[in-house]
């Protein structure tokens, strides 16, 4: 009899792949396969935990109460299985796929359908082939609707998911990051997604986002395709409004005319996910469900809100501050933070994960095995659930570094000895163990100011970018002065995966990268006769233009016995560095002559690429710089990169994105000036953001700050924000420049002072001592443009990010839903 039979007629469709999870009654174990597991060492284990049968490759006794079953392959066994339940259990499947918010629309789905009698959803985010089958097992006969989620790898499965999955409907949420999936490029992601969707019946549909990428695939499809923002068949999202509540306003228009005003718990911070939560709305709309379910199902909605924050401190520390929620997911997202920081000594402080009921063993010892993984130097567990992962991972790594503790007094006293400056520490744990304080005992939030960077929109403005460069553009980021501000140890760490090379001004900004694990190629603008033993050393990248420094590196690359990549720059009119057009021949054939060196870029910048009345000029460069390329190559001569383009010009020609762009300020999705916003859509991550300290009255007539620059014009409440001029403020933004608090401006009053800040809250009369207060940039869905303080002040934005002293706070937030 096939295994399907015999496991239908014992009713043992229940399968168990790992014998740490919990065994339902008459369950099949299939012991898998793989590079580094073998599934059949835990037999005898699943066994004893009750396994109805076993299956595995290999030939293994049978007891009277457990069955042995022997196939070829255990996995090839599970997905026919699947298919063949598949088959016998043919309900309309909806089978959602996408590179985020998959399983956020799901469970949205799942309480708008709620009504839905016999609705099945996969659970959890068992997307990956072996969930998927596992899901699809758990389908019953009865069920009149299933939802099932499914995640893609690059190694070209979906073929294979969906011949087993089989859906009738398909929906697709979006297409992210070739970097961060593993896949060479958004194009190969997309063909790969769509493979889901290829045997839809005509009479199913497929739901996709207004993305160009996918327009080819979507023609090939056989059923009805409705793309979001499109389709008159679909309901219209008019526009959203962010409230100052941490909610946002949807407004709908359905086909029929109709408008309805959606209220989710979404912050502004994040539209995208307003736009997948649109999507389930237009799922709902398709499946027939009406307007006034889909906004009842939306109030009572909770998004898993989870946010990550970083921080260092004054001596060094950097704390992972994670202490907000916390669940399986989240934990192990926080502990890839870790992979950030490759030379630093790492520090796990757990305090476990509430609320798993029979799941609660597993996943703390999945934690311990991940820890284990990651390779983190000391794991320091708080409570009884820390204390489960503690117990893991002792028997994991007996030698391992691992404290526990009861409570969290002596984890604090204890941390203090344990911790050193240069330390990568991850606090994770639920909200109520209050975890953060370990944070506040290295002194890493004491600051009253604080400047915030997004890292998620960080990441979004990378995405942006390389959809807008030609395709096969090299992404450089320039990380020169502190990453424009923000701290370039920081932003290295986190950008390395998703760009190509970094850039930086001076040798010694450098050294500071690579001391922190920075292991990506580096451009070093301006290199002099005593740095080059370390640009050999470093294996850095320097930009050339002198013959006398070309020998020098020269010398000093072959008495190391190294091969150097030089950048041979051309002053195409900046008038700055870069060698006149007519000597780039002579010096670049005296590089190619010379051993030790390789003639490896050949660069020049913009001067005026950020003012549209000087393209003329712009474009005579670019002239200038491909006379340049072609003149080389007719010598034999050809740089593998040629570059010129910064953000403005990157955003504004296509012409001049050769092979690698450069880009500093974009990366901060702040634009230069006008005509460079009307080029690329950024999303600005950054937030100057300070606390009210204290508050005054005033009566009418009376002078504020030095030199009387400001009287009240009425009866005044005057409050001061902790922050001056020494922290990179200008004394003159007292002349129009307003803060906002809780969403309305407060215009700063008469001068700036070095330390302090008055603000004029008459008219704001809820204000008060400790209230936030938005200085520039965009936080929780308020915005106060830098471009136009800098307009004001005189200055372009770069100015403005670059002054911010080092006595603000820097704070790294990963927000995710
Ligand atoms: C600073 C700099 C950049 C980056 O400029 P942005 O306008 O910030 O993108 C690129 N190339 C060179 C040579 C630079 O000096």
């Amino acid at each position: 009899m096939d295994l399907y039979q015999t496991l239908v007629e014992n009713n043992a469709l229940n399968i168990v792949t790992d014998t740490r999870e919990p065994f339902p009654e008459g369950a099949a174990f299939f012991a898998l396969q793989g590079p580094n597991y073998d599934g059949s060492l835990f037999i005898e284990d699943a066994r004893r935990q009750g396994a109805r049968f076993l299956v595995s490759s290999k030939e293994v006794p049978s007891s009277p109460s457990c069955e042995a079953i022997c196939v070829a392959d255990t996995r090839t066994a599970l997905q026919d299985l699947a298919s063949e339940h598949r088959r016998r259990t043919p309900i309309p499947l909806l089978a959602i796929t996408g590179s985020n918010g998959k399983t956020l629309l799901k469970d949205f789905l799942a309480l708008i359908l709620s009504e839905t009698k016999g609705l099945f959803c996969s659970p959890g985010s068992y997307n990956s082939f072996i969930g998927i089958a596992k899901s699809l097992l758990m389908i019953k006969p009865g069920n009149a609707l299933g939802v099932i989620e499914v995640g893609v790898s690059a190694s070209g499965e979906m073929g294979e998911k969906a011949k087993m999955v089989k859906p009738n409907y398909g929906v697709l949420t979006n297409i992210g990051l070739a970097h961060f999936e593993g896949f060479g490029s958004r194009r190969a992601i997309a063909k790969e997604k769509m493979e889901l969707f290829k045997d839809i019946p005509e009479d199913g549909w497929v739901l996709l986002p207004d993305e160009p990428l996918l327009k080819n695939a979507a023609q090939q499809l056989k059923c009805k395709v409705f793309i979001v923002g499109r389709d008159e068949r679909l309901p219209r999202l008019e526009s959203v409004q962010h409230l100052q509540t941490g909610k946002s306003v949807l407004f709908i228009q359905y086909p029929d005319g109709s408008h309805y005003e959606v209220i989710v718990p979404i912050d502004g911070a994040f539209p995208e996910v307003c736009e997948t939560l649109f999507m389930g709305m237009c799922i709902a709309h398709l499946f027939g469900v009406t307007p006034a379910v889909v906004v009842g199902a939306a109030k009572r909605y909770r998004p898993p809100q989870d946010r990550m924050e970083i921080w260092k401190s004054e001596r060094g520390h950097l704390l992972v501050n994670d202490a907000y929620s916390s669940d399986p997911v989240s934990a192990h997202a926080c502990l890839q933070v870790f992979k950030d920081y490759p030379s630093a000594r790492k520090i796990f402080v757990f305090g476990g994960m509430p609320e798993l009921g029979s799941q609660k063993d597993y996943e703390h010892r999945i934690v311990a095995e991940e820890v284990s993984r990651l390779n983190v130097d000391i794991l320091l567990t708080v409570g009884t659930l820390g204390k489960l992962t503690h117990q893991t991972f002792k028997s994991l790594k007996p030698n391992g570094v691992a404290f526990h503790y009861d409570g969290i007094e002596p984890l604090l006293v204890a941390s203090e000895d344990l911790i050193r400056p240069g330390d990568v520490i991850v606090i994770k744990g639920p909200h109520k163990l209050k975890l953060d304080q370990i944070a506040t005992r290295f002194k890493a939030h004491l600051s009253k100011t604080a400047y915030y960077i997004d890292l998620g929109r960080l990441e979004y403005n990378i995405k942006t970018w390389r959809d807008h460069l030609k395709p096969g553009t090299r992404l450089l980021v320039m990380i020169k002065a502190l990453a424009y501000g923000s701290d370039a140890i920081q932003i290295a760490s986190f950008l390395q995966q998703h760009v190509d090379q970094f850039g930086v001004a001076y040798i010694k900004e450098a050294v500071t990268l690579r001391q922190h694990g920075i292991r990506k190629d580096i451009l070093v603008q301006l290199v002099m006769e005593e740095d080059v033993d370390e640009v050999v050393r470093l294996d850095l990248q320097p930009v050339v233009f002198d013959l006398k420094i070309v020998k020098v590196l020269s010398e000093a690359a072959v008495r190391a016995g190294r091969v150097l990549r030089v950048h041979l720059e051309v002053d195409t009119g900046m008038g700055r560095f870069g060698a006149d057009p007519s000597r780039v021949l002579e010096l670049a054939q005296a590089i190619d002559g010379l051993p030790g060196l390789t003639l490896y870029g050949l660069m020049t910048h913009f001067s005026s690429a950020d003012d549209s009345q000087s393209d003329p000029f712009s474009l005579e460069q670019m002239r200038t710089f491909e006379k340049i390329q072609e003149q080389l190559k007719s010598c034999g001569l050809s740089p593998e990169v040629c570059h010129a383009a910064a953000t403005a010009a990157a955003a504004r020609f296509s012409d001049s994105h050769y092979d690698m762009v450069r880009i500093g300020l974009g990366i901060y999705g702040v634009y230069p000036a006008d005509c460079v916003s009307e080029a690329i859509r950024l999303k600005c991550p950054l937030a100057l953001v300070s606390k009210v300290a204290s508050i005054k009255e005033y009566p009418e007539g009376h002078p504020i700050s030095y030199n009387r620059r400001y009287i009240t014009t009425r009866k005044s409440r005057i409050a001061y924000l902790p922050i001056g001029y020494h922290d990179g403020l200008a004394r003159r933004w007292g002349d129009g420049w307003s803060v906002i608090i809780d969403g309305k401006k407060a215009p700063i009053v008469g001068a700036v002072c070095m330390d302090f800040t008055p603000v004029d809250v008459t008219d704001l009369p809820e204000v008060t001592v400790g209230g936030e207060a938005l200085i520039f940039g965009e936080w929780h869905g308020q915005r106060n443009p830098i471009e136009k303080l800098a307009a004001l002040e005189g200055t372009i934005p770069y100015e403005i990010l670059c002054r911010l002293s080092e006595r603000i706070q820097r704070i790294y937030l990963r927000n995710r839903y």
